[in-house]
């Protein structure tokens, strides 16, 4: 590859000033294309999804980290520059919310790394997927198995490992009962996964679209929001930002069973009865982004079944009409940003 190509500039969707969506606080500009640095390989972006989080950053609700900053942390990508033995030219990578660790805090010298003190977050504290190129750490881009399209790997980058996560930390088995309370971008996945272990599951969630979809996708019992399963659960794995669901979901549980929240946020967690709902030894946790072995094993899984979501598709320069379009909850499974011609 020429070094004039290699210096020349690229298209990307940039942020200077967080706003509200409505008022497209993303710009397409021309911009340097990153330049390479050790230990991190250039990506040829062929597609980016679009996740909550990046609404939340793009609208300020995260605090501001890069006066100008390319979001995007499901990419999909080919290495163009800065090859190892690892990952030769051209090899298709997927990278996720998580673009590094320090490697050297306590949680990572103890297997912990997603509780790591210090990470960088893709499209949010290093630069993201937004763009026709993307710089990422090469010990944190995953090689995506040839049984997945570009389009519909990209969102089980963000959405589909970190559900994947929490069903590791409610430590489901296969053939249990589970709960997924709420039906969004990562149950719609995780119920993929639960089926393949052969798992009967049951899903509360708002919605009538969430609800019809849930059936569709194989759920044993569908109910509203606050709805209790029929059943004890063995596991529950609440994605509502309700303190409300999880006592909801701590009331389903049988002794013994756990409560995953993955919620980032969480409203109120009311008042509940401790020896009704967690005498027992029921346990109530918190999914904390993610590990690479979850990454590697839940892209292996997708690729091994066949995971094909339900994708909207919108070119680089839609990017703001993609995020409008998913905060108001208008479009069918999940928007990705294609740079494909
Ligand atoms: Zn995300
Ligand atoms: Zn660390």
């Amino acid at each position: 590859m020429g070094s004039s190509l290699l210096e020349a500039g690229m298209q990307a969707a940039v942020l200077t000033t967080p706003a509200r969506i409505t008022t497209h606080p993303l710009r397409i500009e021309d911009i340097p294309k990153p330049g390479l640095q050790p230990g991190h390989v250039l990506l040829r972006v062929r597609a980016c999804g679009v996740c909550r989080t990046d609404l939340h950053i793009t609208e300020g609700e995260l605090p501001q980290r890069r006066k100008q900053l390319v979001p995007g942390h499901q990419i999909v990508g080919d290495v163009v520059d800065g090859a190892t033995s690892a990952l030769p030219i051209g090899t298709r990578v997927g990278v996720s919310w998580i673009g590094g660790i320090d490697g050297t805090c306590w949680y990572c010298k103890h297997a912990l790394e997603n509780l790591c003190d210090s990470p960088a977050f893709t499209g949010y504290t290093v630069d993201g997927g937004y763009a026709e190129y993307a710089l990422v750490r090469s010990d944190f881009a995953f090689r995506l198995p040839a049984a997945l399209d570009d389009l519909e790997a990209a969102p089980l980058l963000c959405a589909g490992i970190i559900g994947f996560r929490s069903l590791r930390v409610a430590g489901v088995e296969r053939g249990e009962r589970v709960g997924l309370f709420g039906f969004g971008a990562s149950a719609h996945l995780a119920i993929e996964v639960l089926k393949h272990w052969g798992c009967e599951v049951y899903v509360s969630t708002r919605g009538e679209t969430h609800r019809r979809l849930a059936e569709e996708l194989g759920a044993v019992w569908v109910g509203a929001e606050a709805d209790k399963p029929p059943v004890k659960l063995d596991r529950a794995v609440t994605f509502a930002p309700s303190g409300a669901v999880v006592i909801a979901a701590l009331s389903s549980l049988r002794k013994g069973g756990v409560v995953a929240i993955n919620a980032i946020h969480l409203d109120h967690i009311p008042q509940f009865d401790y020896d009704q709902l967690l005498w027992g030894e029921r346990q109530l946790r918190s999914v904390a982004n993610m590990a690479r072995a979850d990454a590697r094993d839940f892209l292996q899984i997708a690729a091994d079944i066949h995971m094909k979501p339900k994708i909207t598709v919108f070119p680089l320069d839609q990017v703001n009409e993609a995020l409008i379009a998913l905060k108001a909850d208008s479009i069918d499974g999940a928007a990705v940003i294609s740079n494909l011609a």
